[in-house]
């Protein structure tokens, strides 16, 4: 198995393990640094979590250019 790139880019999705209690997995990115800012595309909520947690739950990035 491929290890999981970790250099996350605005705009990217990120598709997570669990799902949001909205039912949505996916959630773009809006902000990249030590703490990553996303939103969740099913309920536009916004979060900020570490990007050392954000590997942990990530199952599979969704890059624009790779449709
Ligand atoms: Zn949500």
């Amino acid at each position: 198995m491929q290890k999981l790139v970790t250099n996350y880019q605005i705009n990217d999705v990120l598709e997570f393990k669990k799902s949001h209690p909205c039912g949505s997995n996916k959630w773009k990115v809006i902000r990249c640094g030590v703490d990553m800012k996303l939103e969740c595309l099913g309920c536009q909520r916004v979060i900020i979590i570490p990007r050392v947690d954000l590997n942990k739950k990530v199952k599979k990035i969704i890059r624009e250019e790779e449709k």
